[in-house]
């Protein structure tokens, strides 16, 4: 009679398991392997252009070709497209016809940081600074005191390209934003968090010696561009058309005398991109079209041209048609996306024992128990969200159990605490099946932020799984 009971307690309670507790050896290697290449992509990939480098770098690898050069196109053919050197788009063709629908997962390769002013050098107290614009939702005070490279490219008047990657090697300088020292901040530590460090008090220690020259105004100022213009090229008035991101500096770390843990900058999203990425560079030939895309701009709300919200999805979609059929109708179109299905690929909010008090329990991700499915993000009753459809995660779960990939769901905190979005709002309204599915991340948004190899693992076996679902 008890064992009958355990059994059926076994049945009928939901249960998110440990993967720890599950694991053998040989999954505990597949994971803490993985991890190492995971941690090389995140020290090579830390802004939206670098990603796109490194996901062409080993797409190319892998076999994948340009579609610009494939004269025509079979099932089993792997081909990638880029888009302004901001988004890559991956696809491994199917058996059925593409107007059967898409599988595709989404993820995003920007990350909260400090962007350089188009204007940004000066001068002050003796001292060489360049200005910042915050980008993406950052904990200003958390960006002072750290080491910080900078990395992006610089175009010259005469059209040349310059990239930029100061700080990431050991013998290479580092940039810095300056802090209050504690004993004179008294006025900064009574002010809320959010005021405590001022957005135009973001500046980047550049330098400190001044040439040895009367007449001139901003000596140190100079001698910064006199660097810039001897090792680059650049000048002053080049900085208008340059993207320049300063980001943490340094590599990512394992975390936790078990080292079960990665610190490292940029994991939201790049852990989800890069474990979309590898599910797409190792599937087996799939029924339905595989799909892989990395936007650029899910921090600032997925606008512009290399945003989710950007037309090169759906152009890309025709183009990729044509190819194929021959020819690609507004009806082929319309076909392709109601048949297709998405897996929005981005982080989730693992609980936190610093702060359980935001999350609510029962519906909250945990670190080690797998790809945190959400199915809703949004904020208050649910605003900005697109809510996947129960259909959809019926067919989403079973996937994910037949192939032995460990899931929990998760919601994005307690139901009054904040909230947030992701791309998923954006590919839904193009009337394609849509669900967030992806790693849960402590710190997010912090310039070191946490995750579980284990599930960066699972994460990665649960958009593989989708890729080849039947
Ligand atoms: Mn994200
Ligand atoms: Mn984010």
């Amino acid at each position: 009679m008890e064992n009958e009971t355990r059994e059926l307690e076994k049945k009928l309670v939901y249960a998110r398991k440990n993967i720890y507790e599950a694991a053998d050896e040989a999954l505990k290697k597949d994971i803490f392997d993985f991890a190492e290449d995971y941690k090389a992509f995140l020290n090579a990939a830390k802004t939206e252009r670098e990603s796109v480098e490194q996901a062409v770098k080993l797409a190319e690898a892998a076999g994948f070709r340009s579609f610009k050069e494939c004269e025509s196109l079979k099932p089993g053919d792997k081909v990638y497209m880029t888009n302004r050197s901001k988004n890559v788009l991956l696809f491994v063709i199917g058996q059925k016809n593409i107007t059967e629908g898409v599988a595709l997962v989404g993820a995003h390769i920007d990350s909260p940081r400090l962007d350089l002013k188009p204007n940004p050098v000066f001068e002050a107290e003796g001292l060489g600074l360049l200005k910042t614009h915050y980008y993406g939702g950052i904990k200003k005070y958390q960006w002072t005191a750290i080491p910080l490279s900078l990395h992006g490219v610089v175009f010259l008047n005469d059209g040349r390209k310059i990239t930029l990657n100061i700080g990431e090697n050991d013998c290479d300088p580092v940039f810095c934003v300056t802090d209050l020292l504690p004993h004179l901040a008294d006025e900064q530590v009574k002010k809320p968090a959010y005021q405590a460090i001022e957005g135009e008090k973001l500046n980047l220690l550049a330098g400190s010696i001044p040439v040895q020259d009367e007449e001139v105004k901003e000596k140190v100022k100079f001698t910064i561009l006199k660097y810039l213009y001897e090792t680059y090229s650049i000048t002053e008035e080049d900085f208008a058309s340059a993207e320049l991101e300063a980001v943490p500096a340094g590599n990512a770390r394992d975390v936790g005398l078990d080292r079960s843990l990665v610190g490292s900058y940029g994991q939201d999203d790049r852990v989800c991109a890069y474990t979309a990425l590898r599910a797409i560079l190792d599937m087996k030939e799939p029924q339905y079209t595989a799909a892989c895309i990395l936007v650029d701009k899910e921090e600032t709300g997925s606008a512009g041209s290399t945003g989710f919200k950007s037309r090169f999805f759906e152009s890309a979609l025709v183009q990729l048609t044509e190819k194929l059929n021959g020819s690609c109708s507004l009806a082929d179109l319309n076909q392709l996306l109601v048949n297709s299905m998405c897996l929005s690929a981005d982080v989730s909010v693992a609980v936190d024992p610093n702060y359980p008090e935001v999350s609510e329990p029962m519906n909250s991700a945990y670190i080690n128990r797998g790809v945190a499915i959400c199915k809703y993000t949004g904020s208050r009753g649910k605003g900005g969200t697109s809510d996947a459809n129960a259909e959809f995660l019926s067919k989403i779960r079973k996937v994910f159990s037949e192939n032995g990939v460990f899931w929990q769901m998760s919601e994005l905190g307690k139901v009054d605490a904040g909230g947030g979005g992701t791309i998923a709002q954006f590919v839904a309204n193009m009337n394609i099946e849509t669900l967030d599915c992806g790693t849960a991340v402590l710190s997010m948004h912090a310039p070191f932020e946490i995750t579980s190899k284990a599930d960066v693992y699972m994460t990665y076996k649960a958009y593989k799984s989708f890729f080849e679902m039947q």
